[in-house]
């Protein structure tokens, strides 16, 4: 098998699971209309396989999904990339680790982004999937780096998969696509449970290193090698 083959083989695979993520987008409520895209980047290449721009969630086809550089230039697909394909690039660019990158505009999490306020780690939930607070990026506008650029510095130095971005919504990474669709739907979820908690009085934080010990065990000791490709064990926690 030639190299070429083996990529196209890889891009292949990615175009059907990048595909197949962004049903759950629809499925857990987190997009509407033509809003939101997951991204994949292509191993050991300077390639990342995106959801193409205002396409209908509903008509969706692997083949749809097109393959762009880490400058966002078109490289493969008929249709044109996602607008938000320069902050994907920029985060592939400057986060080695990072293999997968979503972003939608589901209501609670960009309820808190409208207030530019973190969601405060105050379940164990939160300390176990965000480490901490879930950080608020910097407002940006859309058509250069400015997004990718706010991402990567609030993202760096945190233990969270989930950005804020300020009078937005959330952006998530993970080291897989499918990881930063679960920190997608994560993110969701507790920023509705934190807003609902709020209603009734104020919410009691958990201890910095009752966080840290959480988030150790649930990151590393918790059956890594299997967390993430077993559901019945991440169902069981
Ligand atoms: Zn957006």
């Amino acid at each position: 098998m030639t190299i070429t083959s083996e990529v196209d083989r890889v891009v292949s695979e990615l175009r059907r699971q990048v595909c197949d993520l962004h049903a759950h987008l629809t499925h857990y409520e987190l997009v509407i209309w033509t809003a939101g895209n997951v991204s994949a980047r292509v191993p050991g290449r300077d390639l990342m396989v995106i959801k193409p721009s205002g396409a209908d969630y509903d008509t969706l086809t692997a083949e749809d999904m097109v393959v762009c550089d880490l400058y966002g230039n078109l490289v493969d697909g008929a249709l044109a990339p996602s607008s938000d394909t320069a902050a994907h690039a920029y985060v592939y660019r400057h986060m080695p680790a990072v293999g997968g990158v979503v972003h939608t505009h589901s209501t609670y999490a960009t309820a808190w982004a409208a207030r530019g306020e973190p969601i405060p780690c105050v379940l164990t939930m939160i300390a176990d999937e965000f480490g901490g607070d879930v950080p608020v990026g910097p407002f940006a506008l859309i058509g250069d780096d400015s997004i990718g650029r706010g991402i990567v510095d609030t993202l760096r130095d945190s233990r969270s998969p989930a950005v804020l971005m300020r009078n937005h919504g959330p952006f998530t990474i993970g080291r897989t696509a499918r990881d930063a669709v679960k920190a997608a739907v994560m993110v969701e979820d507790v920023a509705r449970t934190v807003h609902i908690s709020r209603q009734l009085g104020d919410a009691t934080p958990i201890a910095a290193a009752d966080v840290s010990a959480l988030f150790e065990r649930y990151q590393n000791v918790y059956g890594q090698a299997g967390r993430h490709a077993d559901p019945v064990q991440e169902d069981q926690r």
